[in-house]
C-alpha cells in the first residue's frame, strides 16, 4: 500500500484556491496530519479574471471553508444574487409581448398538504397575466423593489430568500490564498511550471519549474485554466467540445461605472438576448462587470464590440475591453491517472446560467469524498468522478440549449440556427416533447447528477412562454379553490416581505461597515 500523502494543487485561480481551501479543511477536520495540501501559482502567467456571478451552492462552500461573510463582502466588493433576469430572450426588442422574466434561486412555494401550484398555474387558476415565477413565489417582486434577500440581522449565508452573491473574481482569488495560508495550513508555492516528467505508467512523476526546480506530489490537481498545462499538454486527456449544440465561443467584457456612487444595485444578474449572443450585466458595490457573449460564426469581433458599446452608452466612453475566446465542451476523463483537472481546465461552458465556479464547487468536494487514503485506489476513483463529471457537463448543455432553442427570436441567423432541431440534443428534445403534454417532474431527473434542480427548468420553460396542453386532463386537478387562495397567499406574503427586507445596496454597505 502506498499512502497519499501529498496533494499538489497547480494554478491559483478561483478554482485552485477554492479547491485547495476545500481539500484541505476536510483533511484537517479529519485528521490534519495525514494529507499535506500544497499549491503552486504562477507570477507571469494571470488569472482569467472572470467569473463574478455565481449559484446558491456558494454560500455552502463559503461557510464549510470558514469564511466570514462580511469579510468576504467587503475584500471582494460582493452583492447579493437572487437569480437571473433574462431580457429579449423570448422576442426581440419592440415586439409587443413581455419583455424580460425571472428566473429565481427560490423554489416555487408549496404548504405542507397544499396543493403543488404548476399545474393550476397552466389551468388558469393564478391572476391573469402573472408569470409562473411571479405567481409561485415571492422573489421576484423583491429584486424588483431592490431588496435584499436577508436582513443584517440573520446569521452568515443565511436568509429568507435563497440567494447567492456576485463579486470581483480577481479580488476573491486573493481572499481564498489569504485564508487558504492563514487559517488551513496550505502551503503556497510561488513557480511557473515549465513541464511535466511521466513516469513509465503515464503518471505525473514530477513537475519542473524555473523558480523551484522540481515539485513532486502523489497527486496533482490541474487548475492551470484554460491552458490545462497537466491534462492537456503533459497527459494529452481529449477535450470534447459541446461546439455543435452550444455556438457561442467568443466575449468581450469590460468593467463600467455606475452613473452614481449611491446607484441602486440590482440583487440578480441581468442577461440580454443580442442578436448574435447575450450580454452579462452584473453590479458589484462599486461597479458593473458587464460582457457580450457570442458566437463568431454569426458575428464578428468588430461588430460585437460596437454591439457592447451600444448596449453600454456613455458608461462604455473611455473604457477598455477584453476580448476572450473559449470553446464549450469538457474532458471526459477529467482525472487520468495521478491528475485531476479542476475548473476551465477540465471544462467550460458558456456563463449563461453561472455554472463555472458551481462546477469548481461540485469537483473539489466529489474529489475530497473520493481522495483515496492508497495511491493504487485512484483509478477506481477516478472513474467515478469522471463519470459524476461527465453527466453533470451533459445535463448543463441541455439546460442551456433549452434557453436558446425555445425562443421565438427569428430575427438573426443565430438564433434562426439555435431553433434547428439538427442542433438540439435527442435527451433534450424528448424532454420538451413531453413537457408539450405534462409539465416537468422531478422523476424527469437523475437527482445526484443535476445542476439545475426541477425548479429551474419550470421557471426557464415557463419564462420563454412555452405551451404545456393541461385542458385534456383538468379533472385530476380539483383544488384550483385551493390553488386559488395559495396564489392570493404568495402575493400578500410578498408585500410583508418587502417590509421587513432591507434595499439590496443600503445592506451591502451597512455589512460591510460592521467589518
Ligand atoms: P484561471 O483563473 O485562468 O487560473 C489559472 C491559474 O493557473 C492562474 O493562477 C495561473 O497563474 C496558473 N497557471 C497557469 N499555468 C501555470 C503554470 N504553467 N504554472 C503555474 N501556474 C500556472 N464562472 C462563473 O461561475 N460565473 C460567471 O459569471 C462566469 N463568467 C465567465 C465569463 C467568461 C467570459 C469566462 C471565460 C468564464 C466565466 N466563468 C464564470 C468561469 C470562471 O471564470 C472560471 O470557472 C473560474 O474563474 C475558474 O478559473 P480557473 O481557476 O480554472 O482558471
Amino acid at each position: 500500500m502506498q499512502r497519499l500523502r501529498k496533494v499538489l494543487v497547480v494554478g491559483g485561480g478561483t478554482a485552485g484556491w477554492l479547491t485547495a481551501c476545500y481539500l484541505a479543511k476536510a483533511v484537517n477536520a479529519a485528521n490534519p496530519a495525514s494529507v499535506q495540501v500544497h499549491l503552486v501559482e504562477s507570477d507571469r502567467i494571470g488569472l482569467i479574471g472572470f467569473g463574478e456571478s455565481t449559484f446558491p451552492s456558494i454560500r455552502g462552500t463559503l461557510s464549510a471553508i470558514g469564511l466570514d461573510e462580511r469579510r468576504f463582502l467587503v475584500e471582494t466588493s460582493a452583492t447579493y444574487k437572487q437569480g437571473i433576469r433574462f431580457r429579449h430572450w423570448v422576442r426581440p426588442p419592440g415586439t409587443p409581448g413581455k419583455e424580460h422574466f425571472f428566473h429565481p434561486f427560490s423554489v416555487p412555494s408549496q404548504r405542507p398538504g397544499g396543493p403543488e401550484l404548476l399545474p393550476y398555474w397552466l389551468l388558469g387558476t393564478a391572476p391573469a397575466g402573472l408569470g409562473f415565477a411571479d405567481a409561485v413565489t415571492m422573489q421576484s417582486l423583491v429584486v424588483d423593489r431592490s431588496r435584499a434577500p436577508k436582513r443584517a440581522r440573520d446569521p452568515d449565508y443565511q436568509g429568507p430568500m435563497n440567494h447567492a452573491y456576485q463579486f470581483d473574481a480577481g479580488r476573491f482569488a486573493m481572499l481564498l490564498a489569504e485564508h487558504g495560508q492563514q487559517a488551513l495550513g496550505i502551503q503556497r508555492h510561488v513557480a511557473t511550471v515549465e513541464r511535466a516528467v511521466l513516469d513509465d505508467g503515464g503518471n505525473i512523476a514530477k513537475l519542473v519549474t524555473a523558480e523551484l526546480g522540481e515539485l513532486e506530489a502523489d497527486l496533482y490537481v490541474d487548475c492551470t485554466g484554460l491552458r490545462a498545462s497537466l491534462i492537456g499538454e503533459a497527459l494529452h486527456s481529449p477535450y470534447r467540445s459541446c461546439g455543435d449544440v452550444l455556438f457561442t465561443d467568443r466575449a468581450v467584457a469590460m468593467q463600467a461605472p455606475y452613473p452614481r456612487p449611491d446607484a441602486p444595485i440590482p440583487s440578480f444578474t441581468l442577461c440580454t438576448a443580442q442578436e448574435s449572443g447575450w450580454i452579462w450585466d452584473i453590479g458589484l458595490q462599486q461597479r458593473r462587470g458587464v460582457g457580450y457573449v457570442y458566437s463568431s460564426r454569426h458575428t464578428d469581433a468588430t461588430r460585437a464590440e460596437e454591439m457592447f458599446r451600444r448596449y453600454l452608452g456613455h458608461a462604455a466612453d473611455g473604457q477598455d475591453v477584453t476580448h476572450i475566446r473559449f470553446d464549450n465542451g469538457y474532458r471526459p476523463e477529467a482525472w487520468r491517472g495521478n491528475c485531476v483537472a479542476v475548473g476551465l481546465a477540465g471544462g467550460f461552458m458558456e456563463p449563461l446560467e453561472s455554472t463555472g465556479i458551481a462546477l469548481v464547487e461540485l469537483a473539489a468536494y466529489l474529489l475530497t469524498h473520493l481522495l483515496p487514503g492508497d495511491r493504487d485506489e485512484m483509478g477506481r476513483a477516478a472513474r467515478h468522478f469522471n463519470a459524476m463529471m461527465s453527466a453533470r457537463y451533459e445535463r448543463i448543455v441541455d439546460f442551456i440549449k433549452m434557453h436558446y432553442c425555445l425562443s421565438q427570436r427569428r430575427d438573426s441567423a443565430f438564433w434562426i440556427d439555435n431553433a434547428d432541431p439538427a442542433g438540439i440534443p435527442q435527451s433534450l428534445q424528448d424532454k420538451l416533447a413531453q413537457w408539450r403534454h405534462r409539465p416537468p417532474h422531478r422523476l424527469d431527473f437523475v437527482g445526484d447528477l443535476e445542476m439545475f434542480l426541477v425548479s429551474s427548468w419550470q421557471y426557464m420553460l415557463y419564462g420563454m412562454e412555452f405551451e404545456t396542453d393541461l385542458e385534456p386532463a383538468r379533472s385530476a386537478y380539483p383544488r384550483g379553490a385551493e390553488a386559488s387562495r395559495e396564489f392570493a397567499m404568495i402575493r400578500q406574503a410578498a408585500m410583508q416581505a418587502l417590509d421587513d427586507l432591507p434595499d439590496h445596496r443600503a445592506l451591502v454597505e451597512r455589512l460591510c461597515g460592521e467589518y
